[in-house]
Order: structure tokens, then sequence, then C-alpha cells
């Protein structure tokens, strides 16, 4: 079978863990904030936070913005339920607003439209890997003086106008689940430059201590205080030399990721009945995934022959409105973003994974073409005796 995305883990990686496994600290030792830096100065911020996971990190923003119940905050409907999730942990209301057409991108304009005197959070979502149109949201934050912030699980390793995903928003998160651009299992971060939101979150990670054991330890003393009610997101050691290991590899990976890319279009490129998203001109593309529309053909029978044929395909995203949760506990219902549920019947996420041949992209482009092409044949035309 081969998958819709996966891990590359080498000898150096596991040699960067071993080491850290032999050493004293195994968890919130150097290794985190030394991570930290590499990610800080990989997207050009003054600062990150690292947790122990994508969700953590979306978390960790929505509290150090202050979110709290009677807030709103608006969501694209076509993500990964994290990104929502974590306004709903705050006590607040996330506000779904529809995507756009061609690329699956929140809609500047439907934020726009979407904010209310109760909005205290824009989550722009780089799906599939590919920047939103950060001007655009950028100029709608800032005249209604609400913070942008980037949900960027997807685009680590991706710029915008030049500019790397990380610094384009007042905080940015990113995951390092195994299928995500690099990985440390499970893990997460927060890019931003503001070292007092920094500090809330690095706060928050630690149940809401400021200090952390190796610090008292050098210290001398063993007086903590909890100052807020925070969690154990905090991130280990082991994770932190991964991710650092892997981090040396991001700028190959993505190239390679973009180079099967173009391998997808240009097969793709003079077929009607598999419509790749569209690319913005100002921006390159990070690829976590690799995205077609299906328009002509019944996507869950393509779905089915395409995974018993070895090609891993996979479906992103049941738009987060959908879920029975969301249902029932917010009101919500089909109809509220008619781009998003039109393109969830239509979508699949084909095989994308540095580590791909030639030989598996241009499998998976023929088993696709053909199993459409039949999809989409009109049945034949039967002559009169
Ligand atoms: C993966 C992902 C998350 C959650 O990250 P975890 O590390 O799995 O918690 C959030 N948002 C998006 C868009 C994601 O793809």
């Amino acid at each position: 079978m081969i998958p819709y995305g996966k891990q590359w883990v080498d000898q150096d990686d596991i040699e960067s863990v071993v080491e850290v496994l032999q050493s004293d600290w195994l968890t919130t030792g150097p290794k985190v904030a030394e991570f930290e830096q590499a990610v800080a100065s990989a997207v050009g911020t003054a600062a990150a936070v690292a947790v122990n996971s994508g969700t953590a990190a979306l978390h960790a923003m929505m509290f150090a913005l202050g979110v709290g119940p009677g807030d709103e905050v608006i969501v694209p409907a076509l993500t990964f339920a994290a990104t929502a999730n974590a306004a709903v942990f705050q006590g607040a209301r996330p506000v779904f607003v529809d995507v756009l057409s061609e690329s699956l991108l929140i809609d500047p304009a439907a934020v726009e439209a979407a904010i209310t005197p109760r909005t205290r959070a824009i989550v722009a979502v780089d799906y599939a890997g590919q920047p939103c149109d950060y001007a655009a949201l950028d100029d709608v934050a800032r005249r209604h003086g609400i913070p942008l912030l980037a949900d960027a699980c997807h685009s680590l390793g991706a710029t915008y106008r030049g500019k790397p995903v990380g610094g384009l928003a007042a905080m940015t998160a990113f995951s390092f689940h195994p299928v995500k651009p690099i990985t440390t299992c499970e893990g997460g971060m927060i890019t931003l430059d503001d070292p007092e939101l920094a500090r809330r979150m690095k706060q928050f990670r630690n149940h809401g201590i400021p200090t952390d054991a190796r610090q008292r330890e050098g210290q001398g003393t063993w007086y903590y205080e909890m100052q807020t009610l925070g969690f154990n997101y905090r991130i280990s050691d082991l994770q932190c030399a991964l991710g650092l290991s892997q981090l040396r590899k991001l700028a190959p990976w993505v190239a390679r990721r973009r180079e099967i890319a173009r391998r997808y279009d240009d097969a793709f490129a003079a077929n009607p009945g598999i419509r790749p998203l569209r690319v913005a001109d100002d921006v390159a593309h990070a690829y976590h995934l690799y995205v077609v529309r299906i328009p002509g053909s019944d996507r869950g029978d393509v779905f089915r022959q395409l995974r018993a044929s070895g090609v891993g395909v996979n479906v992103h995203y049941v738009p987060v409105h959908l879920h029975p949760f969301y249902r029932e506990r917010f009101g919500t219902a089909p109809g509220l973003c008619p781009r998003a549920e039109a393109a969830y019947e239509e979508i699949l996420s084909i095989p994308m994974f540095p580590r791909m041949t030639d030989g598996q992209v241009d499998e998976v482009i023929g088993r696709l073409q053909e199993i459409v092409r039949r999809q989409t044949e009109e049945p034949p035309v039967r002559r009169a005796a």
C-alpha cells in the first residue's frame, strides 16, 4: 500500500534520540529551548513555545489571548476539528466561515462578514500546505482590531510573498505529528514575536507554574507558585532532539514534495475529471497534502477502488460544523458553509510524502486516471438494429 503520507526517520534521527535517552534530562531539558530557537530562526520570529501537540499549540494561543465564555473565534469550515475545538476548550464559540472553491482556503470576505462585537480571534488554516491570503486577512484583522492567528499545521516550510509561514500572523501553530512536514512523534509549536504572550504560553504548558524543575534545581529551591490554571502540555527533550534532527531536512523534503506536485499537476492538466486545487502565484506551497477534486465521479467509489488497488487515499476533511458534537452543542447544520460542503463531496488526498519515488507517483496517476475514466465515460450508445 502506498500511504497518503508517511514520516521519514533516518539513522541520524535515531542517534539524536538515543543521545538524549542517555542524558540527565528526558523531558524539559536543554533540547526544548534549542528546538524552539531553531524553529523561531527558521521562520524568522523572536520567540517560539514548544508543546506536546498541534492541538495544545492551538489551545495555548486561545489561552494567551484570554479567549473565554461569550467570545467568538472565526475558523474555516474545512479543517481538522482541533482548530475549532481549541476555542471550545476555553468556553468560546467557534464561528465557521466558508472557504474559496478553487483553493479551499479561508475566504477573507466571509471572515469580514462574520465579525461581531464578540469576535476575539481569527484563525486562518493553510489548508494542504498552501499559505492563505495573509495580506487580505491581515487587512480585515487590523481594521477590526482583532488578532489574526494561523493554524499552520500543514505549512511549515511554505512562504507567502517570500516570507516564511510562522511570522505572518500574531501567533502561528505548528504540528509535528508523523504525517506533518517534520515529526516529533507527537508535538507542536507556537511561533510569535510578543514576549508576554510567549511567557503566558510557557506557563500554561506547565500547569500554570512559571518555573520548571530544571530551573528550580539550578536555583537550589523547592518553592514554586501556580499562578494560573494550566495543563501538562510539555514536550520532552527526546521529542525535541528528534525535531531538531528532522528540521535540518525540512528544505530538501519540501523541495521533493514540490517535485511530486509538479508531476501530478502535469499529469492532470489535460484531465477535466481530476482537478487539482488552485495555487496562488505569490506563494511557495509546502504540499503537506495533494488534494484533487473529482467532480464527475462517485468519490466514495473512487476512494474504495484506489484503496483496494493499494493506493492509500484519504479525505481532508469532514467540514467541522457537520460533526455531531458541533451540531448538538452549537446547532450547526448543512447549508452553513455551502462551498466547503460541496468540496467535501468531491475531494481526495492522494499520496504525498518526500520519500515517495517517481515510480510510485506514476502508479498513483495511472490508477486514479483509469478509475476516473471508467466512471466518467459515457455508457456506449446502443445502435439501432
Ligand atoms: C494535525 C492538525 C492539527 C492538530 O495537530 P496534532 O499535533 O495532531 O494535535 C490541527 N490543525 C490542523 C489543520 C491539523 O492538520
